[in-house]
């Protein structure tokens, strides 16, 4: 047996066999990653898509995408490549990367679209190349990583976007596969280290009531109540067949968080956004879709009142890295 503690499940792998994650094995008697550098998907996405408002708007990424998960949730929408091992990969090394990022016109990397962190060597390496180009690095992740390697990892992003999928420790456990409390740790320690926003998709009847809204928004402005939360609409997928979100629910639960926080977004539904001036109230920045519009900033200041836009931008020196104003 080989022992991996990289993420809460504490895996004992037998010879010859995969973790939980299906990615992480028992090689000849080392815990070994055999799909290192082994990448599903490669794409040049705007950075709303992560989502990350407030880390450089309008800014494009090179988003790269693996094999694996440590959770099971029955909505995955990349389920194909988050729950097997069988779908198509190319190999692309961490030395690679910053070529391909500048020949995108891209302003850095985002680790996304399965579960990240299980391929936990591969990014630190590749976050050391990125930052040697002076480009930037975020993370897309579940947050189920155990202390010691997320803050390692953490302190190599400029941004990370958690999803928080519930606050019922049941949900997580039954549902997903997962420990809500190693979820929250998580966030606590990016929190702490790095910028931060999170994401929790409302699934009706789930995790969408008013009471789980609240206090999903009341957790996160425990740490700080200028940390963004997304909240976005569900559609049937994968082993789900619950309705879809209507905009009416993710309308009142953004009523609802927008008690606790202060910038609170809605997702995945047909709807406008903006960013106003903590100063003045004046939009920043207003986005329809993944096309963002950032007229009221001059520079890095509101266009009306020069007070400091919320947000980090890449490249940017001796700033706090939470971007937080
Ligand atoms: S990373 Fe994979 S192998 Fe390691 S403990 Fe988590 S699920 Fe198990």
């Amino acid at each position: 047996m080989v022992a991996c503690t990289l993420c809460p499940h504490l895996c004992r792998i037998p010879p010859s066999e995969v973790g939980i994650c299906k990615v992480r094995a028992n090689v000849d008697g080392r815990a070994a990653l055999p799909h290192y550098a082994k990448v599903s998907g490669l794409n040049v996405d705007p950075i709303e898509k992560k989502p990350l408002y407030h880390v450089h708007p309008g800014a494009r990424l090179l988003s790269v995408g693996f094999l694996g998960c440590n959770f099971r949730c029955p909505f995955c929408q990349n389920y194909a490549i988050s729950q097997s091992t069988l779908a198509q990969t190319r190999t692309l090394h961490p030395h690679d990367l910053p070529g391909l990022v500048t020949q995108a016109g891209a302003q850095g990397v985002a680790y996304t679209y399965n579960e990240p962190t299980i391929h936990w060597e591969y990014v630190m390496e590749a976050a050391d190349r990125v930052h040697d180009a002076g480009l930037g690095n975020v993370l897309v992740t579940n947050g189920h990583l155990n202390p010691h390697p997320a803050r390692e990892l953490l302190t190599k992003m400029e941004g990370v976007n958690v999803d928080l999928k519930s606050f019922s420790p049941g949900f997580y456990e039954q549902e997903l596969g997962g420990s809500l409390d190693a979820v929250r740790q998580f966030i606590a320690l990016a929190a702490e280290r790095t910028h931060l926003e999170v994401t929790t998709l409302l699934i009706p009847g789930r995790n969408d009531s008013d009471e789980e809204v609240s206090a999903i928004a009341s957790f996160v402005a425990g740490f700080d109540s200028s940390i963004p939360l997304h909240l976005s609409a569900y559609h049937p997928t994968y082993r789900y067949e619950v309705e879809a979100t209507t905009m009416q629910t993710v309308h009142r639960a953004r009523d609802i968080a927008s008690q606790h926080l202060r910038y609170v977004y809605t997702g995945n539904i047909a709807d406008e956004g903006e960013t106003r001036c903590a100063g003045c109230d004046a939009t920043l920045v207003r986005r329809r879709g993944y096309s963002v519009d950032r007229a009221g900033l001059r520079g890095h200041t509101c266009a009306s009142c020069g007070a400091r836009a919320p947000f980090l931008w890449f490249g940017e020196s001796g700033r706090d890295r939470s971007g937080r104003a």
